[in-house]
């Protein structure tokens, strides 16, 4: 896996606990606003995944899709044992490996790709949108997957739509692939015709979980909505001056960019994360759209309740305990949100991979002001913080899971949050169970 090391840039900041004083209640006023924090910001060493593992859930999401990734062996090998070796389907996902000759320069690497396209197209007719993702051989062998997709949509046209982004680990972390591919999508979308309204929910969801949320904006009044991704790749949905942009995740900040670029406007909320958030994410779209407080609250009235009632009893095994959260997926701030106001949990340290005010600004304001809130990472310093804490749960990525637990130290893998249905109100409680069954493993094993 990539890392980098640069120079550092750190802030001092407290390392007292977090508050154990129970969460005062979340009013939605204006839906945006942060406050200014104090940030420790690190360079180093990083242990993330790369952007190419956004492509499990993505071509979980999008059936119609491939994802022809152009890379290397090691690429190949990441893909195979992120998203398991499918024996009876027909998998819609693959690489292109880069051998030595392409990466000396001695092959046409654009003649090569071209012919595998083709071939791959005309076994495959059920692909309508194929996207070439490129990873850190491509980058470093400045192959132009822009010029390759235009070529390849060219030479196929009516037949397929061709994308590329780069799911590189060069400076990426593996949610931005999805933002990446996304992003990528954003230029083909129709324009919203002048004098219509919509709203555009960007950011893959569960199947499950996107049913579950359509069916409460139709009874809040509000459509047409669209997702992006949707099922198919190619239910294109439109975007204009009369779009609200509802992230659905806080990772997805370069694709609600280039939304607002066509005159989307962005609608600033919580997460739908726990029944806080997920009230507060329709409460602030509904507000947007011109829907009156009152009608919000006697919709979302019963699936709150719902939603509480289970949490309560899922989340009693979370009460207290002290848990840091290690910078990898992006979800981190939303997530320490839900965990401390709706489960109890104390919070000892955010991190996150980099910060995206805009995208987060408002959860930022909802974290406690004790919370040691990290950007970025230096692997041996953060290790060292976690040893000195001791935390009863650590969130992080896969490789640093076993060495913690080693150590006795357990851990919560945080992909596990992209891979599972955790948004909405009758998602909650799964949500708070992701993280009590780590530490109901110990308390049975008794290690
Ligand atoms: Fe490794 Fe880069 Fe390929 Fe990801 S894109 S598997 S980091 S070589």
């Amino acid at each position: 896996m990539p890392w980098e090391r640069s120079n550092d840039a750190r802030h001092p900041l407290p390392r007292g606990a977090a508050s154990m004083n129970a969460p005062e209640p979340l009013v939605p006023q204006a839906c945006s606003a942060p406050p200014a924090r104090v940030i420790l910001r690190e360079r180093g060493q990083r242990e993330v995944f790369c952007g190419l593992t956004a492509i499990v859930w993505l071509h979980r999401k999008m059936q119609d899709a491939f994802f022809l990734v152009v890379g290397s062996r090691t690429c190949a090998h990441l893909m195979q044992s992120a998203a398991g070796v499918m024996i009876f389907a027909e998998p819609r996902f693959a690489t292109a490996i880069l051998e030595d000759r392409d990466l000396a320069g001695m092959a046409d690497c654009n003649s090569e790709l071209d012919r595998i396209a083709g071939q791959l197209l005309a076994r495959r007719p059920d692909i309508s949108t194929l996207f070439l993702v490129g990873s850190c051989p491509s980058e470093v062998i400045k192959l132009d997957l822009s010029r390759a997709a235009e070529r390849l949509s060219a030479a196929h046209r009516g037949r397929v739509r061709v994308l590329s982004y780069s799911g590189s680990g060069i400076e990426t972390t593996f949610t931005q692939g999805e933002d990446n591919g996304l992003k990528a999508m954003v230029r083909d979308l129709p324009e919203l015709p002048e004098g219509q309204r919509s709203v555009l929910v960007v950011g893959t969801l569960a199947d499950v979980v996107e049913d579950q949320f359509a069916r409460l904006f139709a009874a809040l009044g509000i459509g047409p909505v669209h997702f992006l991704p949707s099922r198919r790749a190619t239910d294109l949905p439109p975007v204009g001056r009369g779009t609200l942009i509802l992230p659905a995740q806080p990772f997805v900040g370069d694709t609600v960019r280039a939304l607002v670029a066509r005159g989307g406007k962005l609608v600033e909320a919580l997460y739908p994360f726990g029944a806080e958030g997920t009230t507060d994410w329709l409460t602030c779209a509904a507000r947007a759209w011109g829907v009156p407080d009152a009608h919000v609250a006697s919709v979302v009235a019963a699936p709150e309740a719902r939603a509480r009632l289970a949490l309560a009893r899922a989340a009693a095994p979370l009460g207290g305990k002290r848990m840091s959260l290690m910078p990898d997926s992006q979800l981190e701030i939303p997530l320490a949100r839900f965990l401390q106001r709706e489960c109890g949990v104390q919070l000892v340290e955010v991190g996150v991979p980099y910060l995206d005010r805009q995208m987060v600004g408002r959860e930022m304001g909802q974290l406690p002001d004790d919370v040691r809130l990290s950007e970025g990472q230096h692997l041996d310093r953060q290790l060292d913080r976690v040893r000195a804490d001791r935390p009863d749960l650590t969130v992080c990525g896969l490789g640093l899971a076993n060495p913690l637990e080693a150590e006795r130290l357990r851990t919560k893998w945080s992909i596990e949050l992209l891979f599972t249905p955790i948004h909405g109100y009758e998602q909650a409680a799964d949500l708070a169970e992701l993280f009590v069954r780590p530490l109901e493993r110990e308390r049975r094993l008794g290690v």
